[in-house]
């Protein structure tokens, strides 16, 4: 459901509906906010790849969906450049993530003068338990696919609501899509659940895997709670080590936005392995191992299986 609507959209509609129909080609789906020229289609600018990726599948080709963030970015400590604030006034629409994922983006869109919708609307969140963000929501939703089928849902609604027209289509390829989050979901759990009780323990550098670990019934640990510019303490390093050495973790994981260092003084100190690297904040580059959100989810559930059930090579 859009909110702080500045302006309506009728007007852009009604462009974009005609102009929708004459653009053919699709952009790259890791295209940046200084990527092709829309073709007149709509421009929606979305806050990271991932979510871009998500969106894209909605979209289909009627929509130019853009990430201001690149892939392999940090996300939530991000500082807007003029040329992304420039961007922005150009957006037809800006999809956030909201639940203070990006603490910047207040800021950001007071400077826009283009709707926002935020996609995690009506998600049940799980609050973060740690430092000086308890008691906050975790923002990281879209770890959990049955999750992002809200997203969709929410996405379709904002997306319909730019080009009316469109709405059959969003809606097809909304529901085909939370189809293929139903199956992805049913994978990550399946895959999981092959890891033995006694091992069934998440430790990551970030405490991004809350709504993962909750549909995989695997308990979570992890170094700091929110990638922020103070990272890995002392304090943090000592009881992670202490986590690992009591629940005998055989493998411990960092993701790829953030140097592993911290997680290495981890793996020193106790018997544990580096498990890989996981992704959550962003995706890879298109030829990277997780072009797509899908890929993403999939990619992190094969690794933390098989390093947890020690058949990672
Ligand atoms: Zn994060």
């Amino acid at each position: 459901m859009p909110k702080n609507r500045h302006r309506r959209l009728s007007a852009l509609v009604a462009l974009g509906a005609v102009t929708a129909l004459l653009a053919g080609c699709a952009t790259g789906s890791n295209a940046d906010v200084s990527g092709e020229p829309s073709e007149g289609r709509p421009v929606v600018l979305t806050t990271f790849t991932v979510l871009a990726d998500i969106a894209r599948n909605v979209a289909g080709d009627r929509l130019d969906v853009r990430s201001i963030t690149k892939a392999g970015a940090e996300i939530h400590g991000y500082e807007p450049t003029p040329r992304d604030i420039a961007a922005a006034s150009d957006a037809d629409l800006i999809l956030d993530n909201g639940l203070g994922l990006e603490s910047w983006f207040a800021r950001f869109v007071e400077t826009a003068d283009a709707p926002h919708a935020v996609v995690s609307d009506g998600v049940e969140t799980i609050d973060i338990t740690g430092d000086a963000y308890a008691g906050k929501p975790n923002p990281h939703a879209w770890m959990s696919p049955l999750n992002v089928q809200l997203y969709v849902d929410n996405i379709v609604a904002a997306f319909s609501e730019l080009d009316p027209a469109g709405a059959d289509a969003y809606a097809a390829n909304g529901a085909a899509y939370n189809d293929e989050l139903q199956r992805i979901h049913d994978d990550l759990v399946a895959d999981l659940a092959t890891v033995p009780a006694e091992q069934r323990a998440l430790v990551t550098c970030e405490g991004a895997f809350s709504y993962l670990a909750r549909d995989a019934g695997l308990t979570e640990a992890y170094i700091w709670p929110v990638n922020a510019e103070q990272q890995a303490t002392p304090q943090q390093i000592r009881q992670t080590i202490e986590f690992v050495q009591d629940n005998d973790v055989p493998a411990v994981f960092c993701e790829s936005t953030v140097s592993d260092r911290p997680m290495q003084q981890v793996v020193e100190a106790t018997d544990a392995v580096f498990g890989g690297t996981l992704y959550v904040d962003s995706l890879s580059e298109q030829d990277g191992p997780v072009p797509t959100y899908l890929d993403l989810i999939r990619h992190d559930a094969e690794t933390i299986t098989a390093a947890l059930t020690g058949s990672a090579s």
